[in-house]
C-alpha cells in the first residue's frame, strides 16, 4: 500500500492511497478538525482521473466542515473518493485496502456512506478500521442516514414553501427531484404523502418505475429535469448542477435537495437571487444524516431523539430566510458566513468545558 501526502493550502491533511493489489485508488482529504475530528461519507465514482477525484474530494470535505459547523455537532469536515465503478470494480479486498487507509490516520478521519458505498459496505471496511460511521451492528449502530437526510430535506423545503411561496403546506405543489437514488427516493415518499405532484429523472430505469408506481411520479429524461416547470427544484443526484447554463435553464421558485456542492462556484447562488429562485443551501439542508451519524459516535444512538434533532433543519433554514429577507444577502453567502463563525468558534466541547472551568 503507498499512501502519499498531498500539501493543499486550507487543508489540514490529504492523502493519496494506492493499492496495487486490490486495485484501490483513493483520495482522502481532511479539511478541518478544530470542531473534532473530520467526519463525511467515502464516494465511489468512476473519475476521469485522480485530479477529478481530488477535486471532487476537496470541495466535499469543505463542505462537510460547513454541514457539521452550522449543524452544530461537534464534528470537523472530512471526505474520501474511491476511483472507480462501484457496480463493477468494488471488492472486498479493496474495500479492506481503503479501510486500512483510513485507519493510518489514527481517527482524524471517520468514514461513512455516500454514492456509491452502502451500509455492508461499511461493515467491510470496519473489518480494518474502528473509524467507522454508519454502521448495521454493534454498539449505537445507527445504519443508513439516508432516510435522515431526506427528513431533514423535507421538513426544510416546507419551511421554504412557508416563506417563500406563502403555502401553508406543499399540497398541489410540482416538485421536481433529480435522482432518485436512496436519499430521493425517501424524499419523493414524504413529498407524495404531502399531496406533492412529482416529477423524477434518473438514469436508472428501474428507480424511476418505482417512483411511478408508488408515487405516481411523471419521468422525464435526466437532461430534461432542470427545464422542467415546478415550484420546487430537488436535486439530489451529484454536485455542481447550478451553473451558467444550469441556473439559466431553472423553470422553478425554490432549490433545494440532498446533494452535496450544488452550486458550481459561489457566484451561481447570486445568480439563482438574481432570478428571484430560492436556493436552501445544500449544506444547511442535507445534514440530517450526518446528525444521525454523530449520535452514533457519541456512543448514545436513540432514534426518536435523532429525528427530533433533524427536526431542527426547518429552524436553520427558517432563521437563514429571515436573515435573507432582512439584510437582502443571497442565501448562500448567508450560509457560509455563518459555516465560518462556527468553525472559527472551535469545538463545542472545549468550549463547554472551558465554561465550567471558569466558573
Ligand atoms: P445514491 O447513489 O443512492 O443516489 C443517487 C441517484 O442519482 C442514483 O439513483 C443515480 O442513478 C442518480 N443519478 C446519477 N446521475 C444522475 C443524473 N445526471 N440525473 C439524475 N439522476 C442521476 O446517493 P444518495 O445517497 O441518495 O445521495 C444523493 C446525493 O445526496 C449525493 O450527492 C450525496 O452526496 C448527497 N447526500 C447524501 C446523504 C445521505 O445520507 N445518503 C447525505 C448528505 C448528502
Amino acid at each position: 500500500m503507498q499512501i502519499i501526502e498531498r500539501l493543499v493550502p486550507g487543508y489540514e491533511r490529504v492523502v493519496i492511497c494506492r493499492d496495487e493489489e486490490s486495485g484501490l485508488h483513493a483520495v482522502i482529504a481532511i479539511h478541518d478538525t478544530r470542531r473534532g475530528p473530520g467526519v463525511g461519507g467515502c464516494r465511489m465514482w468512476p473519475f476521469a482521473d485522480e485530479d477529478a477525484a481530488l477535486f471532487d474530494a476537496l470541495r466535499l470535505s469543505r463542505g462537510m466542515s460547513q454541514k457539521n459547523a452550522v449543524a452544530e455537532l461537534p464534528l470537523g469536515g472530512g471526505k474520501s473518493v474511491i476511483l472507480g465503478d462501484p457496480a463493477r470494480d468494488k471488492s472486498e479486498a479493496l474495500l479492506r485496502a481503503f479501510g486500512r487507509c483510513v485507519e493510518s490516520l489514527g481517527g482524524r478521519y471517520i468514514v461513512a456512506e455516500d454514492v456509491g458505498i452502502r451500509v455492508d459496505d461499511i461493515e467491510t471496511i470496519a473489518l480494518e478500521t474502528e473509524y467507522v460511521a454508519g454502521r448495521r451492528g454493534g454498539r449505537a449502530a445507527s445504519g443508513d442516514p439516508s432516510p435522515f437526510t431526506a427528513q431533514g430535506v423535507h421538513v426544510g423545503l416546507r419551511t421554504a414553501a412557508t416563506r417563500h411561496l406563502s403555502r401553508a403546506d406543499l399540497r398541489g405543489l410540482r416538485v421536481a427531484v433529480q435522482g432518485v437514488g436512496s436519499v430521493g427516493m425517501a424524499l419523493c415518499e414524504r413529498l407524495h404523502a404531502d399531496g406533492a405532484r412529482l416529477i423524477v429523472s434518473d438514469p436508472s430505469d428501474a428507480r424511476t418505475r418505482e417512483a411511478t408506481e408508488r408515487f405516481g411520479a411523471q419521468v422525464v429524461a435526466p437532461d430534461a429535469i432542470l427545464a422542467s416547470e415546478c415550484e420546487v427544484f430537488a436535486p439530489c443526484a451529484l454536485g455542481g448542477i447550478l451553473d451558467d447554463r444550469g441556473v439559466a435553464t431553472l423553470r422553478t421558485r425554490v432549490v433545494g435537495g440532498a446533494a452535496n456542492n450544488q452550486l458550481a462556484l459561489p457566484r451561481h447562488g447570486d445568480a439563482l437571487a438574481a432570478r428571484g429562485i430560492l436556493y436552501v443551501p445544500d449544506f444547511v439542508l442535507n445534514a440530517g444524516g450526518i446528525v444521525n451519524v454523530a449520535a452514533e459516535l457519541a456512543g448514545n444512538y436513540d432514534a426518536a431523539a435523532v429525528a427530533a434533532q433533524v427536526d431542527t433543519i426547518a429552524e436553520r433554514v427558517d432563521k437563514l430566510l429571515h436573515d435573507a429577507a432582512r439584510t437582502g444577502r443571497p442565501t448562500h453567502r448567508l450560509a457560509l458566513a455563518w459555516a465560518d463563525r462556527k468553525l472559527a468558534e472551535g469545538s463545542p466541547v472545549s468550549r463547554s468545558a472551558r465554561r465550567r472551568a471558569t466558573g
